[in-house]
C-alpha cells in the first residue's frame, strides 16, 4: 500500500490534527440509528488513529498498531467485526480486552482521491450482527463523510482567499446581467481602496458611477457595453473622484457568457494605479519637452502605427527629403518608396526583425530620395513603443538624422584608396607583362564599378600615317547581332579600331575637353546608339592627355545617378597613370620602328635598295631549313670599269641603278636578289627546273643587252655575264660555297668572251 500518497492527502486537507471535524452531531445520530454507544471518525495517521468526531468515548486517538480502523485502511473496503473476542486478530487488542471494551465493530472508509485516509466507524461492547442493508447505508454515510471533507477544503481555501482580497489592494466586482447589470458582489476592501463601503454599493446607496468622473463614466460604459455585445475581457483606466480625493484606477474585467450566448455576469478587478498614472503624465510631458527639442535639433522623427498604417513625422523629417511638411503622405508605402533601391533590401530585413523581436532597436542607415533628384543619407534608429497582448509591436518611433555629407566623404574616401589601389594594379600588370591591353583589360571591371557606370571603354589613339585611329584595349562586352558579335571578336583578336569621330564619345577625342551628356540624345554631337544597342542613357568621356595632346580617352556609360564635373576629377588620377602608360608605349614604339629602320639600314646597299652581301647570306640560311629547288647566280656588268672611265661614276652609279631594277623586276619574292659589292649581283631563284631558270637568266641576259642607260647626252650600252648553279633542295645547304660555285662559273663566262650564262655544279 502507497501509505506515502495517503499520509500526503491527509496533509493537504490539514486533518494531521486534532481540531475536530464538526460532525459529532452526526456522530449521535449514528449511534442512535444503529443503536451502538459508540461511533466515530477516524483518521489514520502515520503512528495513530485521532478521532476527529466522536461519541460515546472520551478516547482522542489510539495508536495505529491498535486501531480498528487501520484494517479499513489496510483492506480498503468495509470491516465488520462481531465479537472481537473471538476474533484471532483482535482478541488480544488492549481496545478489547480494557477501555473501551470493543467487542463488534463495523468500519467503512473514508476516501479522498482515490486514498483511504480513515473510517467512519459504529463499535458495541457485545457481541453483534448486523444486516447487510445497514451495512450499505453505512457505506453511504461514509462516502458523504468524504464528500464534506472535500468540500470544507475548498470551502477553506475559498474563505482564505476572500480574506487575502479584502486585506489586498486589489477590489473584486461582479456584475450580474438581468434586465441590465446590477453589481451582485464587491469586496470589502472596496472602502479602503476606492473609498465608498461596499455595502453602500451593494445596497445601492451609492453607484459605481456616480463617483466616476465624466470621461471616467464614459469609459465604464463603453467597458460594459462591450461586455454586452460579446467581448471577453477589457481593461481600462478610470478615474474616481469621491468628496475627500480623486484617483486613477485601472479595471481589467471578463465576462461569462450564458449557453445562449447572452450575458451571464460581469467579473473585475479594480486597483489603484495612481502612482502610475503620475509617472506617465510625468514622462509624457518629457516627452513633449523631448519633442520639442528634437524640433530645435536637426533629427527628424517618426511615429508609425503599424496597425493604421499611419507614418507620422515631424516638419524637419520632411526638410531632410524636400518634402512640404503639408503634401506628407503617411502611409508607410510612400516612406517605402522613397528609400534608394540598393538600400531598400536591407532596411526591410532590419525592419522585419525588429518587428519579429529579434533587435531591440531598429537602427540602420540608407539613401532616401529628395525632391531635388538627388540621394540623401539618413540614420534612422527606431524603437517599439506599443506591442499588442501578443507582444507583437503596434507602434515603432525613432529619429532620422542626415548624414549624407558624412557618408559622401567617407565614400569618397573609400573610392578614392580604391582608385589609387588599381591604379597600382594597372601599372604593375603593365610592367609584368609588358601588355598595355592586357593591363586595360584587367581594370575595366573596377573602373565600371568606381564609377557606378554600367558599360566602359578605354582606348588609345594610333596614328598611322594622316589617319588616327582609336585602338579599343578594352571595352564591356555588349552584343546585340552579327556585326556588333564580330565587332566583339575584332576587340578579342586586339583589332578594335573606332575611326568615326563625328559623334558623342569623338567630342572627347577632337576637343579634349570631358564630354557630358545625363540626358540620351540631348548631346548636339550625339549620333544616338546603333540599333539594337543597349541604351545609352549618360554618357561620360574623359580624355587621357600627354602636354596637351589627346593620346586616348575613356568612355563610361549609365550611371546610375548624372554623371557631374566631379566624377572627373576623381577620376583624374587614373587617367595621368594611363596618359604616362600610353606615353611609355608611345616611346616604346617609337623606339622599335627605329630600330627597324636601322636594321633595314644594315641590311641594304644604299645605291640601289637592294640587299647587301650580309642581308643576302642572312636570307639564305632562311632557305637553307625549307626545301626547295634553288638557283643561285652570280650576275657581274662587263667592262664596267670602262664605263667610269669613259662616262664618269656618276654615269656608273646610274648604270648600277637600272641593272639593279632590271634583276629585282624580273625577281619578286620569294626570289632574293642582292648588290654583293661593286657591279657584282647574286640572284636566289625558287620553286622553278633548271630549264625554266635559264630562260628567265637568258631574258635577263638580253634585256640588259638591248637597253640602254641614259645618263645625260650618254647612252651607255651594258652587257652582263651570269654565272650559274642548281640544287634539288635547299634544305641544310651552305650557300657560301654555292656562291663560290656560281663564282667560277661567272669566271667561266668571262673567259669565253662575256655576256653570256655559264651554269656549273657544285
Ligand atoms: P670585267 O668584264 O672583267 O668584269 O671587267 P671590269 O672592268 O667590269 O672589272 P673590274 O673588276 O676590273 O672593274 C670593276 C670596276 O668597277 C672597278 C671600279 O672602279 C668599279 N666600281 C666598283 N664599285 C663602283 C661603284 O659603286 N660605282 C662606280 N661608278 N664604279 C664602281
Ligand atoms: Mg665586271
Ligand atoms: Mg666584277
Amino acid at each position: 500500500m502507497d501509505d506515502q500518497n495517503r499520509l500526503k492527502t491527509i496533509d493537504d486537507f490539514m486533518l494531521n490534527n486534532e481540531v475536530p471535524l464538526d460532525l459529532d452531531d452526526l456522530m449521535v445520530v449514528l449511534a442512535a440509528a444503529y443503536k451502538v454507544p459508540i461511533a466515530l471518525i477516524g483518521i489514520v495517521g502515520e503512528f495513530e488513529e485521532t478521532f476527529k468526531a466522536r461519541y460515546g468515548t472520551s478516547l482522542s486517538k489510539v495508536s495505529r498498531e491498535h486501531a480498528f480502523c487501520s484494517h479499513v485502511v489496510e483492506e480498503r473496503k468495509q470491516v465488520v467485526v462481531n465479537n472481537a473476542h473471538e476474533d484471532p486478530r483482535f482478541k488480544d487488542n488492549p481496545l478489547v480486552t480494557g477501555e473501551p471494551h470493543i467487542c463488534f465493530y463495523a468500519g467503512t472508509p473514508i476516501e479522498i482521491n482515490e486514498q483511504i485516509i480513515g473510517a467512519v466507524c459504529l463499535i458495541d461492547t457485545v457481541p453483534r450482527e448486523i444486516d447487510a442493508k445497514y451495512l450499505e447505508v453505512l457505506d453511504r454515510i461514509g462516502a458523504l463523510v468524504s464528500q464534506h471533507i472535500s468540500l470544507s477544503k475548498e470551502h477553506e481555501a475559498l474563505k482564505r482567499e476572500h480574506g487575502l482580497i479584502e486585506k489586498s489592494p486589489i477590489v473584486l466586482a461582479t456584475w450580474r446581467n438581468t434586465t441590465s447589470l446590477k453589481l451582485v458582489h464587491i469586496s470589502k476592501n472596496s472602502e479602503n481602496v476606492l473609498g465608498i463601503s461596499a455595502q453602500d454599493l451593494l445596497s445601492g446607496a451609492v453607484e459605481l458611477r456616480d463617483v466616476l468622473t465624466q470621461d471616467a463614466e464614459s469609459d465604464f460604459t463603453f467597458a460594459m457595453q462591450a461586455h454586452v455585445e460579446g467581448v471577453e475581457t477589457h481593461s481600462c483606466r478610470l478615474q474616481i473622484a469621491t468628496p475627500t480625493r480623486t484617483i486613477w484606477v485601472s479595471m481589467i474585467s471578463t465576462a461569462s457568457f450564458r449557453e445562449d450566448g447572452m450575458l451571464y455576469s460581469v467579473q473585475a478587478f479594480l486597483f489603484d494605479t495612481s502612482d502610475q498614472k503620475y509617472v506617465e503624465d510625468k514622462l509624457n510631458k518629457t516627452n513633449q519637452r523631448m519633442r520639442l527639442l528634437l524640433e530645435a535639433s536637426e533629427l527628424g522623427t517618426w511615429d508609425w502605427n503599424l496597425a493604421a498604417d499611419v507614418n507620422q513625422v515631424n516638419k524637419r523629417w520632411c526638410d531632410i527629403v524636400g518634402l512640404e511638411y503639408e503634401y506628407y503622405d503617411t502611409s508607410s508605402r510612400f516612406f517605402r518608396q522613397l528609400i534608394h533601391p540598393a538600400d531598400y533590401v536591407k532596411v526591410e530585413k532590419q525592419l522585419h526583425e525588429h518587428i519579429a523581436g529579434k533587435s531591440k532597436v531598429f537602427n540602420t542607415s540608407f539613401r532616401m530620395k529628395h525632391t531635388n533628384g538627388s540621394w540623401v543619407w539618413v540614420e534612422s534608429y527606431g524603437k517599439t513603443v506599443e506591442s499588442d497582448v501578443m507582444g507583437k509591436p503596434t507602434r515603432i518611433a525613432g529619429i532620422h538624422r542626415d548624414i549624407t555629407q558624412r557618408m559622401e566623404s567617407e565614400l569618397h574616401e573609400r573610392k578614392k584608396t580604391q582608385l589609387l589601389q588599381f591604379i597600382n594594379k594597372t601599372r604593375a600588370s603593365y610592367l609584368q607583362n609588358n601588355d598595355l591591353t592586357m593591363a586595360c583589360q584587367t581594370v575595366l571591371p573596377e573602373l565600371i564599378d568606381i564609377s557606378d557606370s554600367q558599360f566602359a571603354f578605354v582606348g588609345q589613339m594610333k596614328n598611322e600615317g594622316d589617319a588616327s585611329r582609336l585602338f579599343i584595349h578594352a571595352i564591356s562586352e555588349i552584343v546585340w547581332d552579327n556585326s556588333s558579335f564580330s565587332q566583339y571578336n575584332e576587340y578579342k583578336k586586339r583589332n578594335l579600331y573606332f575611326s568615326s569621330f563625328d559623334n558623342l564619345f569623338g567630342t572627347t577625342i577632337l576637343t579634349g575637353e570631358v564630354t557630358i551628356s545625363n540626358t540620351s540624345g540631348s548631346h548636339p554631337n550625339s549620333k544616338g546608339v546603333p540599333q539594337g544597342h543597349p541604351r545609352i542613357s549618360r554618357f561620360l568621356g574623359l580624355p587621357i592627355k600627354v602636354k596637351e595632346r589627346v593620346v586616348g580617352m575613356i568612355g563610361l556609360a549609365n550611371k546610375f545617378e548624372p554623371y557631374t564635373v566631379d566624377d572627373a576629377t576623381f577620376l583624374q588620377p587614373l587617367l595621368d597613370a594611363l596618359a604616362g602608360l600610353f606615353y611609355a608605349v608611345e616611346l616604346e614604339d617609337a623606339r622599335a620602328v627605329a630600330e627597324e629602320k636601322l636594321r633595314k639600314l644594315a641590311m641594304t646597299d644604299s645605291l640601289t635598295g637592294l640587299y647587301n652581301r650580309r642581308a643576302f647570306i642572312n636570307e639564305c640560311i632562311v632557305f637553307s631549313k625549307q626545301h626547295h629547288s634553288a638557283c643561285v647566280a652570280i650576275i657581274d656588268i662587263d667592262y664596267f670599269k670602262q664605263v667610269n672611265d669613259t662616262y664618269g661614276h656618276d654615269a656608273g652609279d646610274q648604270a648600277l641603278i637600272t641593272v639593279a631594277r632590271k634583276i629585282a623586276k624580273q625577281n619578286s619574292s620569294p626570289n632574293v636578289v642582292a648588290r654583293l659589292g661593286g657591279e657584282e649581283f647574286a640572284v636566289v631563284m625558287l620553286g622553278k627546273n633548271k630549264k625554266e631558270i635559264n630562260t628567265q637568266l637568258e631574258a635577263l641576259r638580253i634585256a640588259v643587252e638591248e637597253s640602254v642607260v641614259n645618263y645625260k647626252t650618254d647612252k651607255i650600252n651594258l652587257t652582263i655575264s651570269i654565272g650559274a648553279t642548281f640544287v634539288d633542295s635547299t634544305y641544310g645547304a651552305d650557300f657560301s660555297s654555292l656562291l663560290s660555285t656560281a663564282d667560277k662559273s661567272l669566271y667561266k663566262a668571262k673567259e669565253q668572251g662575256r655576256n653570256r650564262v655559264v651554269w656549273g655544279e657544285g
